[in-house]
């Protein structure tokens, strides 16, 4: 019976972190690093920043000005629901150089998938979903004014990741989709594009949706709708992550945006359910299969009671009125 307390009380002490453990991580990350970081705790987010706080700063902002959007549109309560045990960190580097440091401290110590280190490494920015939940950026050769949109928009994708977490792969569509509705709700602006296989490389044909204005972007998505150029949600659905160009990353926007405007409880809905039903055979496969067509079918039925086709007719009538706020 003791021994079963003193088990209780030992496991509840691990559960709780407090905020000398988030500085002895802190510590532990500069000795490892050899890089001398600005270290913050903010209200949802621990932030590691060979930056300094007047450079940081925006991005804690934006990060934590996304995440409220994000708790507004899903119900979220706390950061625990979303992050689990410890709260979202976040690694800045000045350079590509630290970013790498950052990253080999992170796959020494979390290991979060064979190949983590080689899927991060090229890129400008990196979420990382399962065990520490964390992201990673630099400023070079990103400048520091679009730090703060990466920032937002990594939100974004953990947050789609991590609602009703399972370690299975999440539609692109709805995860990059994400991304940019926060980063536009947040700034009226999008400056990312990891669409189109470049992720964090500004680019071919992405170059053209580098920092552009919400209301210039949304003019662009429907511009496809009179001209009736879209994809059908049909086959946006099924796209592999690298497979979403620019039009498909407009479309899946637009496309959440509505459902959130039209009823968030119902697209909150949606999401629950497709997270209950992306089928768990074959591990975190990227490949598309008919059963995760199914899941996504089910999952609308659920949430909205439309098909896609539905969904598309829907979201055609609302972006050629103007998308404007349903009532
Ligand atoms: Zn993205």
């Amino acid at each position: 019976m003791l021994k079963i307390r003193l088990l209780t009380i030992v496991m509840l002490a691990l559960v709780r972190v407090s905020a000398q453990d988030y500085k002895a991580e802190y510590e532990e990350i500069k000795a490892a690093t050899k890089i001398r970081l600005w270290f913050h705790e903010s209200d949802n987010f621990v932030w590691a920043s060979g930056l300094n706080a007047a450079q940081t700063r925006p991005c804690v902002r934006a990060a934590e000005k996304a995440f409220s959007i994000w708790k507004e549109v899903s119900g979220t309560a706390t950061w625990r629901e979303m992050w689990g045990r410890t709260k979202c960190l976040v690694l800045v580097g000045k350079n590509k150089s630290q970013y790498r440091k950052l990253l080999r401290w992170y796959e020494k110590k979390h290991d979060p998938y064979p190949g983590f280190i080689q899927a991060a490494t090229p890129n400008n920015y990196f979420p990382n979903q399962n065990k520490r939940v964390a992201f990673f950026m630099h400023a070079r050769p990103l400048d520091i004014k679009t730090l703060p949109y990466v920032a937002a928009h990594e939100v974004g994708h953990l947050c789609v990741w991590r609602f009703r977490w399972n370690q299975y792969f999440v539609p692109p569509w709805l995860e990059e989709g994400m991304g940019l509705y926060l980063e536009a709700r947040t700034f009226n602006r999008t400056r990312c594009y990891c669409f189109g296989g470049s992720y964090g490389d500004a680019s071919g044909s992405s170059e053209k949706l580098f920092d552009i204005a919400w209301s210039k972007w949304k003019e662009t998505v429907r511009q496809m709708v009179r001209k009736r150029s879209d994809k059908q949600m049909k086959t946006i659905l099924r796209l592999r992550h690298n497979q979403i160009g620019g039009p498909e990353a407009g479309k899946s926007w637009s496309v959440i945006d509505f459902m959130i405007k039209k009823d968030k409880k119902a697209f909150t809905r949606f999401m629950r359910q497709l997270k209950s039903y992306w089928p768990q055979k074959g591990g975190p496969s990227p490949a598309f299969t008919p059963e995760k067509q199914k899941a996504q079918e089910r999952a609308l039925k659920d949430g909205f009671d439309w098909t896609f086709d539905q969904l598309d007719a829907e979201w055609r009538a609302w972006a050629k009125k103007g998308m404007k706020k349903i009532e």
